[in-house]
């Protein structure tokens, strides 16, 4: 069951008497355009060194934020620390290729990374596997809300699945199906693999192809020849594939026809209902040798302790850390990641200080998280939501952002992942009292709901925002907005050219930003309210509220 908000009337009741209201306009009031400045221009210094995991830049940036924190009056979180050890492990995985072999003695190799981009998420030094059945299990999705269950009596136990990316709604652009071409979580590739596993396949590879992806082969190519971070112990309290990886389209389609089928008639038979996978009639062997080194960042919160309701809670999150000094461009090797992620960190600070210049403390605790590692696949979030400071079932909401751009006022109150949850209802409601209205991810095919760190709390089950303004500058309409956006995302996203510009950014627009979620926040601050899911959430079933 679904847990309504409370009616505005019953809130506003809550909110009381106008000496609050005025109270709280002034904390919105406070929020200024200056200290967000203050705050970017500090963390997007060259002093920061592109704020790495594990580097001096780690040591200055998370010092830097404790010191923040404490100025605007919030508490360590973590047993008297602003900081959260996050032991992580680095694995590199040396893989030379992948044989398939069938009954006949037909043999095909598949040299990787070219032709197959293979690891092995196991904290071990070598893995091997022999002789593996193949079975392909159409779009590898188990989803009871949409009535679809590919894995429905296959047997993968100890076996290799082969699965196709993304979800049947985007090949059939049927809206009735899944989302339609708006992607789900289940055509995620983490979604994947950890399905696959669930269902105790020993092996799981995803057929690449570029729509489905929303990226080219080279990016899993790249990624699976890279050290790649973990949460030190990962597979101990989730299952794993010993080996996971990627066929790019023309190897997939060799695969397949060495089983006389077709990665496109394959697909096709997926996109149906009722659709059944099936054995394919041909083994893989892979052996791969992993490189590990343990290592501990931190996460840094801090808590402003409710006064009614002191262990329910509301978290902010930004993360904190980027790509440190590596390759050098145009003479500039330090990724200072201004937009990614200091702007977003000065948002959240931003709407905590407006808490702390309440007056009077929130019913419930309000924490400001900064985890680490969210460029290496929200690790520091998701450690954090395994070993939260305040139960997940206790936690009403998660506020995120990331990538914010400056570049001043807007119309729009951008929601990324839009029809999830209930805070999309309070957003809109609280954006209009601003002059604002709310618009959904004009590209959701991306799923970039699934891609920051919000993400992590919506995996526990509690709902998640990620919203800022975006799409129409209140100055120079859309058109113009969108050509910002694309500047960024084509010339400094990921670069050493995401620099902070004294005097050229105009930070009105996040300071609402900062306004809105203090607001929203705010609404969520009193007990008994517990924003729920949308029916057609597929967190909907992970809510540990819903059967309240
Ligand atoms: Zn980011």
């Amino acid at each position: 069951m679904t847990r309504a908000i409370l009616p505005l009337s019953v809130l506003m009741l809550l909110i009381g008497c106008s000496t609050d209201r005025s109270r709280i306009e002034r904390a919105v009031r406070s929020i200024s355009v200056r200290s967000i400045e203050r705050y970017v221009a500090e963390l997007a210094s060259d002093r920061f060194m592109g704020r790495k995991p594990f580097t001096e830049g780690e040591e200055i940036t998370i010092s830097y934020l404790a010191d923040q924190l404490r100025k605007i009056k919030f508490g360590p979180a973590f047993d008297g620390s602003y900081f959260q050890k996050v032991p992580m492990a680095e694995i590199t995985s040396h893989v030379d290729e992948i044989l398939f072999s069938k009954p006949s003695g037909t043999t095909l190799r598949f040299r990787t990374p070219d032709e197959a981009a293979v690891i092995s998420p196991l904290e071990s030094g070598h893995i091997t596997a022999v002789d593996l059945p193949l079975v392909f299990a159409g779009f590898g999705i188990n989803a009871p809300e949409y009535g679809w269950n590919d894995y429905s009596g296959l047997d993968v136990r100890g076996k290799m699945v082969i699965v196709l990316v993304n979800d049947p709604g985007l090949y059939t652009g049927d809206s009735a199906l899944f989302r339609g071409r708006e992607m789900t979580y289940y055509g995620r590739w983490t979604y994947k693999y950890e399905e696959a596993a669930r269902q105790g396949a020993a092996a799981v590879l995803i057929i690449h192809d570029t729509e489905g992806a929303g990226y080219e082969y080279n990016i899993p190519r790249k990624s699976s020849i890279s050290p790649r971070l973990y949460i030190q112990g990962h597979g101990q309290n989730n299952p794993l594939c010993d080996f996971t990886g990627w066929l790019p389209g023309d190897s997939a389609d060799r695969l397949l026809k060495a089983c006389s089928l077709s990665t496109d008639s394959l697909r096709a038979e997926a996109c149906k209902q009722g659709f059944r996978g099936f054995p394919l009639n041909i083994n893989a062997s892979v052996s791969c040798r992993n490189e590990i080194r343990y290592d501990e960042s931190s996460n840094v919160a801090g808590i402003l302790k409710g006064s009614r309701n002191p262990d329910e809670c509301i978290v902010f999150t930004a993360h904190w850390d980027h790509f440190g000094i590596g390759e050098s461009e145009n003479g500039d090797s330090i990724y200072n990641g201004a937009v990614d992620n200091a702007t977003a960190m000065a948002w959240a600070l931003a709407a905590g200080k407006a808490f702390s210049s309440l007056g009077k403390r929130p019913e419930r605790s309000i924490v400001l998280l900064f985890p680490t590692a969210e460029e290496a696949g929200l690790l520091g979030s998701l450690y954090y939501t395994e070993h939260p400071v305040i139960a997940m079932e206790n936690t009403a909401a998660c506020l995120n952002n990331d990538l914010m751009l400056p570049i001043g006022r807007m119309k729009d109150v951008m929601i990324t992942g839009y029809g999830q949850s209930e805070l999309d209802d309070i957003a809109s409601r609280l954006a209009e009292k601003q002059g604002r209205y709310v618009a959904g991810d004009p590209n959701p095919h991306t799923g970039m709901y699934f891609r920051s760190d919000h993400f992590a709390f919506a995996k526990k089950g509690v709902p998640s925002l990620y919203a800022r303004g975006s799409i129409e500058s209140l100055k120079y309409g859309k058109e113009w907005a969108a050509e910002q956006e694309e500047d960024y995302i084509r010339n400094r996203y990921h670069r050493p050219s995401d620099n902070y510009e004294a005097g050229k950014w105009d930070f009105g627009g996040i300071a609402e930003d900062a306004g809105l979620a203090f607001s929203i926040a705010f609404e969520l601050s009193f007990a008994g309210v517990w924003p729920g899911w949308k029916e057609s959430s597929e967190f909907r079933n992970l809510s540990p509220r819903r059967n309240r």
